[in-house]
């Protein structure tokens, strides 16, 4: 028999992962893994926290020490863009104009942030943030202080203002909702952040939208939807992205809110799979397909996919998860939650440490711990077990969270 090649598209923490993963269970073909950037792999969550604030080393960001790719005999393709994929020939396109056929692919392309489109939006200073690259920059910015503008508090736009903040730095904040992360959190919680970056001199400017940047070369402010002027030193753009969808498509890969795959991983086309912040897979628990853009996801399904490519029919059932560091502030959040009828909190939520609960019909959907620590585990078993709660036992620090999964009232 020939020697089989798997092909991955996107050298990031999902691709990474999965490489490592098929070596792991003992694939003994050819492991291929291209990437755009000029790096080897690396994890992002840094590049709003420690290592944008000057607090980490370079070398600390990445997903395997350097030797690790030929170690393993993966073939690391970095600095390269995969142009096309021809998926009735199994081949994949690089922009060289090299093409190299695959037996299964993965596409782990991840997302990219949306731009902002507003007049001025092309000023110098305006920047983005996603790239180890983008980081950098920022972290030489935040060296030379100053005042920054911050459009969008969710979770790049809170994280970064927070360590401007860090920084010493002052920050306005802007978002065209009325609080922080507001569509995830409710105002329950949204509120409880709002007041988190009050509290640390964030100038808040929420419920109100970007309408102009200004300035002549570099911006120098930006106009707000209310007629405000916020001047800055420069702006931190954080809007959300976009899962980098457009390889697959000119392939004939079927692409919705991202790449569709089934429980397996499995695009609609044969042997071609995708992980991480592209993919909107198909989730067992949920009966419903979504899409996660957070590390954790990008961890395990990249690996999963891997075990798909050799066989396995395990389907990916974890439950969504993510964490976020923002001043003192740490919290780890659990589930999905889109339709909730009410947000409980267990503990003082003014204290900082607390437990949030986001109920639909009394049964937990998705919980967050903040500055409470390993409970995770419970939080998670709680969702799974469906079962409706009895909320005063459940917002009673007193009552053991594990004595509540299973115990419907
Ligand atoms: C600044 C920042 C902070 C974050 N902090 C947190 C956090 O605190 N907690 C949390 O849970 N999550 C966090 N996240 C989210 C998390 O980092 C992402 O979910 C994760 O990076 C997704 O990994 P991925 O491998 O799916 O995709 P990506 O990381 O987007 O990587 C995709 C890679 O594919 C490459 N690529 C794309 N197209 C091609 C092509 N055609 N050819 C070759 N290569 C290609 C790209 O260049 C990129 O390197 C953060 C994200 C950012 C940007």
């Amino acid at each position: 028999m020939t020697e089989q090649t798997l092909i991955i598209v996107g050298a990031s923490l999902a691709g990474a992962k999965a490489a490592e993963e098929l070596r792991e269970r003992g694939f003994e073909g050819r492991v291929v893994l291209i990437g755009s950037e000029p790096e080897r792999p690396y994890e992002r969550p840094p590049l709003t926290k420690d290592y944008v604030r000057g607090e980490s080393e370079r070398d600390k960001v990445f997903v395997h020490d350097p030797g690790f790719y030929d170690e393993h005999q993966i073939e690391l393709i970095s600095g390269v863009t995969a142009t096309a994929i021809d998926a009735a020939h199994s081949k994949v396109t690089l922009e060289s104009g090299d093409e190299l056929e695959y037996d299964r692919l993965l596409i782990t392309t991840g997302a990219e942030p949306r731009r902002i489109n507003v007049p001025g939006a092309g000023l110098d200073g305006i920047h983005y943030l996603r790239t180890l690259d983008d980081s950098t920059v920022l972290r030489e910015r935040l060296n030379a202080g100053g005042r920054v503008a911050v459009v969008g508090a969710g979770w790049i736009g809170s994280e970064f203002a927070a360590s401007a903040r860090q920084r010493g730095l002052e920050v306005a904040l802007i978002d065209p909702l009325e609080l922080p992360n507001a569509r995830v959190f409710g105002s329950e919680v949204g509120s409880f952040y709002r007041d988190v970056h009050a509290q640390h001199g964030v100038e808040l400017l929420l419920g109100d939208g970007v309408e102009s940047f200004v300035g002549d070369g570099s911006v120098k402010a930006v106009k707000t939807s209310s007629g405000k002027t916020v001047d800055c030193d420069f702006a931190v753009v954080g809007i959300g992205v976009a899962p980098r969808v457009d390889l697959a498509r000119q392939a004939g890969v079927e692409v919705d809110d991202g790449i569709v795959v089934d429980q397996r991983l499995a695009s609609s086309v044969p042997n071609v799979f995708a992980a991480g912040d592209v993919a909107g897979a198909w989730h067992p628990f949920f009966q419903q397909r979504i899409r996660v853009e957070h590390w954790a996801n990008a961890l395990n399904q990249g690996p999963a996919a891997a075990r798909s490519m050799l066989g396995d029919e395990t389907p990916y059932d974890r439950l969504p998860y993510f964490f976020s560091d923002q001043y003192d502030v740490g919290m780890e959040y659990s589930g999905h939650a889109r339709d909730w009828d009410r947000v409980v909190i267990r503990g003082d939520r003014d204290s900082g440490e607390f437990i949030a609960f986001w109920l639909h019909e009394r049964r937990v959907v998705a919980g967050m711990n903040v500055n409470v620590w390993d409970v995770n585990e419970h939080v998670q078993a709680l969702i799974r077990s469906r079962g409706q709660v009895d909320v005063s036992a459940l917002t009673d620090p007193d009552t053991s969270l594990q004595s509540l999964v299973g115990t419907d009232t």
